[in-house]
């Protein structure tokens, strides 16, 4: 039966540790403060703006919202995050994706000040990452490296599998392996034959938003797990996109969905937020 990482306890440690973190800055006049832009009223990204707002209120980083009509215009958003790249007392901005079409949302990742870009997707960042300088790392993969890491879990020379190719998690998380000197394969809906590849694998991270995608047959003896998918079902619960029950008897390392990734990607923005407010006050 596989060890559970579990994400939630992770993350409630690290955010104890940025509290203790945060205490300080204040005392030396910094008051570390995250912006986050939504536009339209998406109801999955008002949940996850109200979870981010909760946990920075937990660690004591203000936190500013902007919540913006479907309908405004690019410029105005633009006009927006400059204004906030100007405000000295913002160090984190984060758009929250997604945007309305009518929005090129890259556009809007590039003009984010890249000392300000606590996601990690300004090309700027997205690029420090790929040759492995010390950048802002977006934060879903970040948290899975931290839980790797906590967990002991070997990366070196083993095989790891991403499913997904996204901007977002896929993407970065290429980069991350390779940077933990894993070796990477990466698959996307134009793959054949997933299960051949992802039964090589030592390490099968799926960030497809597909539920219960992978099943037990795709899965070698011992391998780790990691569950990014967040799912909603007809009956309104929410699993990942591994099959978590069937999978378990098989890896050495599970994520469940909740509980595994997706406290450890909010308590990693809040890492973000804090290494930009010490970045940003020398
Ligand atoms: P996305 O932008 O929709 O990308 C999905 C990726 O999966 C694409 O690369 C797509 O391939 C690939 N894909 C889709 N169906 C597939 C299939 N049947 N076989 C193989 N590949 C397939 O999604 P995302 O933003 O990366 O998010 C992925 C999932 O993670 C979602 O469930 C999302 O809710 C969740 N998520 C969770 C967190 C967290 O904190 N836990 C954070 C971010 C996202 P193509 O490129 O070929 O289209």
């Amino acid at each position: 039966m596989a060890e559970i990482i579990n994400g939630k306890e992770l993350a409630k440690k690290i955010k104890k540790e940025l509290k203790e973190e945060v205490i300080k800055l204040k005392e030396n006049g910094i008051n570390p403060k995250l912006a986050v832009i939504m536009v339209g009223n998406d109801s999955g990204s008002q949940v996850y703006v109200r979870n981010k707002s909760k946990a920075c209120e937990k660690v004591g980083i203000d936190f500013k919202e902007y919540l913006f009509e479907e309908n405004i215009s690019e410029d105005f958003l633009l006009e927006t995050i400059h204004k906030l790249n100007n405000d000295s007392s913002v160090h984190g901005i984060l758009l929250q994706s997604p945007v309305p079409k009518h929005i090129n949302i890259n556009k809007a990742f590039q003009t984010i000040l890249p000392e300000k870009d606590v996601d990690g997707f300004n090309p700027v960042n997205v690029g420090k990452l790929t040759i492995g300088e010390d950048t802002f790392i977006s934060c879903t993969p970040y948290g899975i490296i931290k839980m790797l890491e906590e967990y002991n879990i070997e990366t070196e020379g083993k095989n790891a599998v991403i499913l997904g190719r996204s901007n977002i998690v896929g993407k970065p998380m290429i980069q991350c392996m390779l940077n933990k000197n894993s070796t990477v394969t990466v698959c996307h809906s134009k793959t054949k034959n997933i299960e051949e590849i992802t039964k090589k694998a030592d390490i099968i991270i799926s960030a497809i938003g597909r539920p219960k995608f992978v099943k037990e047959n795709m899965v070698k003896d011992g391998a780790v797990v990691i569950d990014v998918g967040i799912n909603r079902l007809e009956d309104g619960t929410i699993c990942g996109d591994v099959d978590y029950e069937a999978v378990s008897r098989k890896a050495s390392y599970i994520t469940p969905v909740p509980g595994g990734v997706g406290p450890m990607t909010i308590a990693m923005l809040l890492v973000n937020v804090v290494k930009s407010a010490k970045i940003l006050n020398n």
